[in-house]
């Protein structure tokens, strides 16, 4: 007696397949969907649509940390910057003068990457002029 009533009542009240827009009367299958095929465009949809948002999501994130790593070079090339003859005077000569007439002129930031390219081990020397930061 139920099963009659509710199928009345959906017999009363057909859908609007929200693929291609026939009209339907709602069965075991989606509720949405007139058809398996509408299903399976719909759900295909769905997917592109997680997906997309998921996608929005990694790349908005993704820019967060781009900038919080920006920030952070930059505060650290400040340190550099305000300490920026102790540091030349703790270079290696050799590798100063190299890098000097390599660049030069340049910015104190494009001379330290290269420098750090030639010199890896002044990273630590490095770190002791940059201001704390949590990494
Ligand atoms: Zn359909």
């Amino acid at each position: 007696m139920k099963e009659k009533i509710a199928q009345r009542h959906k017999a009363a009240a057909p859908e609007i397949c929200v693929v291609c827009g026939k009209e339907f009367v709602p069965g075991s299958g989606s509720p949405k969907t007139c058809s398996k095929e509408c299903a399976k465009i719909l759900r295909k949809k769905y997917n592109q649509d997680y997906e997309k948002a998921h996608r929005n999501k990694r790349n908005a994130r993704r820019r967060e940390l781009y900038k919080q790593k920006k920030a952070r070079e930059e505060s650290k090339m400040k340190g550099y910057n305000n300490s920026w003859d102790q540091l030349v005077e703790l270079m290696n000569d050799d590798i100063r003068e190299a890098v000097h007439a390599e660049l030069a002129p340049c910015t104190n930031e494009e001379f330290l990457e290269r420098y750090l390219e030639l010199d890896p081990d002044f990273q630590a020397t490095l770190d002791q002029f940059a201001p704390d930061l949590e990494t």
